[in-house]
C-alpha cells in the first residue's frame, strides 16, 4: 500500500543553504540531513510540512510547496 503524504513539503535551493544545520534540529520528523557538508537534503517521503525548518532557517531560503 502506498503511504500518504502530506498535501505540502519543504523545498530547499541548495546553491542558497550555509549548512548551518538548524532545519536539521529543529525538523521533528530527522527528515533533514547535510550532504557531504555543504547543503541541506530533505527526505521528502518523511517530511510532513509543517514548516519548523522554514520558520526557523537564518537564511530565509526554505519554501513549503505543495506537492506535484
Ligand atoms: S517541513 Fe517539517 S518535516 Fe518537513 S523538513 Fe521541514 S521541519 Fe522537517
Ligand atoms: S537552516 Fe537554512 S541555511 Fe541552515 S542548513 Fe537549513 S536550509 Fe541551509
Amino acid at each position: 500500500m502506498m503511504k500518504k503524504l502530506s498535501p505540502r513539503h519543504a523545498v530547499i535551493p541548495a546553491v542558497e543553504c550555509v549548512a548551518c544545520g538548524t532545519c536539521v534540529d529543529v525538523c521533528p520528523r530527522e527528515a533533514v540531513s547535510i550532504y557531504k557538508g555543504s547543503y541541506a537534503q530533505v527526505n521528502d517521503e518523511i517530511c510532513v510540512g509543517c514548516g519548523n525548518c522554514a520558520r526557523e532557517c537564518p537564511a530565509s531560503i526554505i519554501r513549503l510547496e505543495a506537492r506535484r
